[in-house]
């Protein structure tokens, strides 16, 4: 579906989850996080039931994101689910890969396309500082499963950070090679302002506001037209179609700021 702006809308995000096994500092505090719960986020029912509809507007690539969306229990049974629908050619997850290790056959086999590893250095010390709480040999284990389990166009995110990983940018081009993954840069951003974007560096993430092909859904079902904005679409279930294209029409030409929600609750 076009927006006003003559994007074509073609990508879902769905968060399914607000709750992490790490504390990335740029993305979540590290105490006092008020957790949803359970009956407020949506079931994976709902999301089916969601997506089936999203296909009949266009909607073609989904992304489950979180929190972190290997935590949430049963997520194969949602990506079978979501692999069903006809309509839908791209279904793909970003986790920070530290539950790969078990779950990355369970997810090939429930039909997940491909999957963004999130991991910002190759140095266990940074890599604890940065997570506050991770053990990135998890995450290697968890690549190794990926590349393993055979998925193709495995990508590694890697948030680029002043004075703190961007000197290895050229270690994780040469690891990335080694083990066949694509390296995605993302620039550093608050999303309290657009204009957070740190521009230092060359990245591939974040898009332009004019190249914005996407919307957003969060575990306890609202739209969000633009990451960068508080404009929210709670989900109506007797209108499903009509709630996403309120959130495509309401999509802004470009972003200003989001105060209401965190990275965590968003999905990134
Ligand atoms: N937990 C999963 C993970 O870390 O991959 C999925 C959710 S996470 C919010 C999605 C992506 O957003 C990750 O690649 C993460 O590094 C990125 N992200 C989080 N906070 C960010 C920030 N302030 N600036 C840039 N990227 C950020
Ligand atoms: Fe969790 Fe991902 Fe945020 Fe890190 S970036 S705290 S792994 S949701």
């Amino acid at each position: 579906m076009l927006d006003r702006f003559n994007r074509e809308i073609y990508y879902l995000r769905i968060s399914v989850t607000d709750r992490c096994n790490l504390r990335c500092y740029y993305c979540m505090p590290e105490h006092g996080v008020k957790r949803l719960r359970h009956d407020q986020i949506l079931s994976y029912e709902q999301i089916i039931k969601i997506v089936k509809e999203a296909v009949k507007i266009g909607i073609k690539k989904i992304r489950i994101t979180g929190g972190e969306p290997l935590v949430r229990k049963g997520i194969s049974y949602l990506i079978r689910g979501i692999k069903k629908i006809e309509g839908i050619n791209e279904l793909t997850m970003t986790t920070n890969g530290v539950l790969l290790e078990d779950m990355a056959f369970e997810l090939k086999y429930a039909g997940l396309d491909s999957i963004n590893i999130s991991l910002d250095t190759l140095d266990p010390e940074k890599y604890k500082k940065i997570t506050r709480v991770g053990d990135i040999r998890k995450v290697f284990r968890g690549i190794d499963a990926v590349i393993k389990s055979g998925f193709k166009g495995t990508k590694l995110n890697m948030v680029l950070i002043p004075g703190k990983n961007d000197d290895e940018v050229e270690d994780m081009k040469e690891f990335c090679i080694k083990k066949g993954l694509l390296l995605q840069r993302i620039n550093h951003y608050s999303l309290d302002s657009l204009s957070s974007i740190n521009k230092l560096y060359e990245a591939e993430r974040p898009l332009p506001c004019s190249l914005c092909n996407r919307i957003r859904l969060t575990a306890n079902g609202n739209f969000k037209p633009c990451l960068f904005s508080d404009l929210e679409i709670p989900i109506d279930f007797n209108d499903i179609i009509g709630s996403i294209e309120k959130a495509v029409i309401n999509k802004p030409a470009n972003g200003t700021h989001c105060y209401k929600r965190q990275n965590w609750q968003i999905g990134g």
